[in-house]
């Protein structure tokens, strides 16, 4: 049976469409949404990415790579870690090439293939749907028995019922929040905060108590509000979207004009396929009716998907009257194809992935520069060598101090040498840097030209930390 109230709400929004979000009534207050549990194809596979992003943000933090955090943003100290590698202020560059491949990405990303972030992998969503709601459905029910409560007086079922849900809910949050603060200051010092004095991490502490209550006030009380409101990426969906774009969308010239279901269609009963039944409207978690088109509350959960095509199943008719499908698709009556456009578009953001991966991954931890001492061409060095005079600046941007060691690389390592002035190498403080002088000197037989590009190699020990390139000036003449 088709429940009056969501109907009515429905016939509402139709008269005044656009009006007003649909999570707001005419005289401005929250309407509380209530959605019933989905049940399908989509929401078992959602439920499974959803365990895949709980097993991968609850494990991240533990992870550490050669003894710093795998992962950390630290913004307020300006301190980030990613993939084990750190970064610094000095390297700006690369979080601007980052910045920009990333919003590229997002807008290569949603011209194809709409939200399927927002529904799919987006955290709030996935806490959201996939933790909060199911503990919701757990303890107080499904939807039809969520609003009974809701609407009953506060007996003692009722106490108990909401009581445990909201001690619950604040447990879920603190852990949220133990672990979302254990990405900003890393998971050794989250555990000084657990296990010292409070007095000694008042500012942590104050931090945890903080960040759970928010995560607890946006998952018990704030909810799709974070989606419909506030997200900027919700909200920017009006100018990603195209007529091309990926999205849920109903089926509505197979579903138009949609009426009671009847067995027979006849020519009096010449009903699109929609029964008209709200079951769309009812799992929607913003509220919506799907089939007044593409909405930008819509989070593309797929909930109503996997509703619709229950009732397909029901009343014997083909599944996907709500599909991810685009609106010129739907308009030509033709299934999704993966176009040329969306081709291209991956193809892009593959080689925008790769770039930044490659970026990432070849940010040296330990670089430098080397130049030539000024005014200085080369000095003579006993009868049978030469010698040049360089500076060389090195940035030492790991948590150790590195006592760095010169050695000439390559053809000429092996006939020429590195003589470092005053000790034989240079210290470099951790997350600081270092600067020396030092001489390379060649034989004059191996001089064959007036400039020579040479290597050389920058190590710890017996490791090779990197390499830097420099030129050996020669006379004019050839010895
Ligand atoms: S309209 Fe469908 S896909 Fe969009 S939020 Fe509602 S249930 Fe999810
Ligand atoms: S669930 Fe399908 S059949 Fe029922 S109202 Fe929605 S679109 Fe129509």
């Amino acid at each position: 049976m088709i429940d009056e109230a969501v109907k009515q709400d429905v016939i509402e929004e139709e008269v005044s469409f656009r009006d007003r979000l649909a999570t707001v009534d005419e005289k401005g207050k929250r309407k509380w949404v209530t959605a019933q549990k989905p049940k399908g194809k989509f929401y078992n596979i959602r439920t499974w990415v959803s365990w895949g992003f709980f097993v991968l943000f609850f494990t991240i933090p533990f992870i550490t790579y050669h003894g710093r955090p795998f992962i950390m943003i630290n913004i307020p100290q300006a301190e980030f870690i990613i993939f084990g590698k750190i970064f610094w202020p000095q390297d700006f560059f690369i979080f601007g090439i980052m910045m920009i491949t990333f919003i590229v990405f997002i807008v290569l990303f949603t011209a194809a293939f709409g939200r399927l972030f927002c529904g799919w992998v987006c955290p709030q969503t996935i806490f959201m749907e996939m933790l909060f709601r199911k503990v919701e459905y757990f303890i107080e029910g499904d939807a039809a028995k969520q609003k009974l409560l809701n609407k009953g007086p506060w007996t003692g079922e009722k106490i108990r019922k909401k009581t445990t849900k909201h001690i619950v809910f604040f447990l879920l949050a603190f852990i949220i929040a133990n672990f979302f603060l254990s990405y900003i200051i890393s998971m050794k010092e989250l555990e000084k905060i657990i296990t010292e004095p409070v007095s000694e991490h008042f500012g942590g502490f104050m931090s945890i108590l903080i960040f759970s209550a928010v995560f607890y006030g946006v998952y018990a009380y704030f909810r799709e509000q974070v989606c419909t409101v506030v997200c900027p990426y919700g909200r920017l969906q009006s100018v990603l979207l195209d007529r091309n774009s990926m999205i849920v969308a109903y089926d509505y010239k197979r579903g138009e004009p949609r009426g009671k279901f009847k067995k027979e269609k006849t020519a009096e009963i010449n009903t699109g396929d929609c029964i008209d039944c709200f079951q769309c409207v009812k799992v929607c978690p913003t509220n919506i009716d799907i089939r007044n088109g593409t909405q930008m509350e819509c989070v593309g959960c797929t909930a109503c998907i996997d509703a619709c095509d229950k009732m397909m199943d029901a009343v014997g008719r083909p599944r996907g009257l709500v599909r991810y499908a685009s609106e010129n698709g739907i308009a030509d009556g033709k299934k999704l194809r993966y176009t040329g456009r969306m081709k291209f578009y991956t193809g892009l953001l593959i080689v925008l992935t790769g770039l930044l991966t490659t970026l990432l991954l070849t940010r040296k931890e330990v670089d430098g520069t080397i130049i030539r001492a000024t005014g200085q061409l080369y000095q003579e060095r006993g009868a049978d060598s030469l010698s040049n005079l360089y500076t060389i600046k090195i940035e030492n941007k790991t948590l150790n101090e590195i006592p760095v060691q010169l050695k000439l690389e390559g053809e000429m390592g092996e006939i020429g040498k590195v003589e470092l002035v005053g000790s034989g190498h240079i210290q470099v403080m951790k997350e600081g840097q270092g600067a020396g002088s030092f001489f390379i000197v060649l034989p004059r037989s191996a001089i064959k030209s007036r400039k020579i590009g040479l290597k050389v190699g920058l190590y710890q020990g017996d490791e090779r930390i990197t390499e830097l390139k420099t030129n050996f000036m020669g006379p004019f003449t050839r010895f």
